[in-house]
Order: C-alpha cells, then structure tokens, then sequence
C-alpha cells in the first residue's frame, strides 16, 4: 500500500497496474476481434443476395431472357432480404458493443404480447396454424422493461415458430410468473424441431440449423442472437429445449423489474 505521496510504488501496486492495464487491453482485443468478426460475415451474407441480383440484372440487361414478373419478384424479394439482414445487423452491432440503453417504463405485458400475435395473424391463418395465447399472469400484469426491445425480442420468436411450422400445425404462447418477481414466456411450436446438438449454437449469430432450409424462408440467421442479447440486457435469460419432429419450446424470462 502507499503510505506517503513521496514513496515509491512498490510491487504489488505496479502488478496491479500491470494486470488492469492488461485486463482493459485484452477486453479491448477482444471488442475489436468481435467487431471486425461482424463485418467479415456480414460482407459474406451479404455477398450471396448481391450476386444473384446481379446474375439476373445483367441477363436481362443482355436481352438474353425476356424479363417476367416472377423473376422481378424474386429480385424483389432478394432486396427485401437485405434490407432486413441491414437491420438486425445495426441491432447486432448495437447489442453486441455494449451500448445499447434500454428505455424501461412499466408495460403491460398481455396487450404486448397480443398485438405480436396479431402481427402473425394473417400468416398464421395462410398456413392454418393453430395460434394460442394463454395467460396465467395476474390481471393488468405489469413488468418494467424497454417495450420496443422486448417486442423485437417475441417478433424474432413467434416469427420463428410461425415460419418453420409446417402447415396445419400449432404455436402456443404462455405467460406466466415463474417464481416472485420472474415473469416468463414461453414460445412453443410443432415444427421440425432442432437436433440436440446443433442446439447449443442456434443463438451464435448467422447459424442456421438447415442453410437451404432457412434461407428460402427468408432468414437471415440474426433473429435468435438479437432476441437472447435485448433479453439478458434486461437482466433476463433465453433458453430453448427441442425434440427433433416434434417441435420447440423457447423460454424467455425476465426480471419484473430488474435490480440496478
Ligand atoms: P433465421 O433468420 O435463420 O431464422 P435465427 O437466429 O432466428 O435465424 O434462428 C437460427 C436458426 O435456428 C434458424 O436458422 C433455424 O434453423 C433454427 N430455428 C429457430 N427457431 C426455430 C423453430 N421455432 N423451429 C425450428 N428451428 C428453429
């Protein structure tokens, strides 16, 4: 310890300033490794959309095919795509740096969660799936959370279940208190399901459990990781369990109003 202004710093003090300035070091590398990791694979997602734009823009622009409405369609589709894939990765970026301030007031969770059902309405009917909301939580429950990440967070899930259950089958969505002061909801489907152990890596991001599966749906292998990352900076947790054919069932869980 330092005694007096005058003495040396012995030691122990300079191994202090030697181990902080290499834990903030390291923490450093490691931001900036995350980062440039980021813009490395989203120039390679973003690669693919671009080139099949492209493909077609220049045989049309050649006159070799006769341009139909469908294959406008599909280009169409591939920008639409990219603007998404855009999105979640400002999102992403912004979760994943830290610097995301959440803006908490106290929200009534039923009517949140309904007007997300409601967004999978008409979908949900297209493919005649079954889409139930119960709750067990006390009448006008309310949780103090940022409303428009939590939102993001049941748009990425119950869009999930809505895309990957095959036609004719049933998505629930239950909320309840799970114990004083933890209120969970959970997002269950009777899709494909996930194979046990490629379920430990659905929330990295850009994994996709079937590429061809999910990029055809649309995907753009962010969903998952926005969803847990806007979940845990509530304090909260997002966990999945699945059995493959039969179906999947996400836990999400949050503090009902989180410490400081
Ligand atoms: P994507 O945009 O590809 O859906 P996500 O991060 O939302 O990306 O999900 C990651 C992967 O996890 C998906 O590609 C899909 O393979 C799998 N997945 C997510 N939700 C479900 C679900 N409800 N049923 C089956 N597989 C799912």
């Amino acid at each position: 310890t330092l005694e007096g202004a005058d003495d040396e710093p012995g030691h122990d003090e300079i191994a202090m300033l030697a181990d902080s300035f290499n834990r903030i070091a390291g923490e450093w590398i490691q931001g900036e490794k995350l980062r440039n990791q980021l813009v490395s694979d989203a120039a390679h997602e973003l690669r693919t959309p671009i080139a099949i734009l492209r493909g077609h823009l220049e045989t049309m622009w050649k006159g070799a095919a006769e341009i139909k409405r469908e294959n406008l369609l599909s280009l169409l589709d591939e920008t639409k795509r990219m603007t998404r894939l855009i999105q979640e990765l400002q999102q992403i970026s912004l979760a994943e740096s830290g610097q995301l301030s959440l803006e908490c007031s106290w929200v009534r969770f039923a009517p949140l969660i309904r007007e997300v059902a409601d967004i999978f309405g008409v979908e949900a009917e297209e493919k005649r799936i079954d889409l139930t909301y119960e709750d067990d939580t006390p009448q006008g429950f309310e949780v103090y959370c940022d409303a428009a990440r939590i939102k993001q967070a049941l748009i990425n899930l119950i869009g999930n279940a809505i895309r990957y259950t095959p036609e004719q089958g049933a998505i629930w969505i239950r909320q309840s208190v799970a114990r004083e002061g933890i209120v969970q909801v959970e997002v269950a489907d009777t899709g494909p399901g996930i194979p046990a152990e490629k379920l430990p890596y659905i929330f990295h991001r850009f994994y996709r459990v079937d590429d061809s599966r999910t990029r055809t749906a649309g995907g753009t292998g962010l969903g998952l990781a926005i969803a847990k990352q806007f979940v845990e900076t509530h304090g909260g947790t997002l966990v999945a369990s699945s059995a493959e054919g039969k179906g999947t069932v996400f836990v999400m869980r949050l503090p009902v109003f989180p410490e400081a």
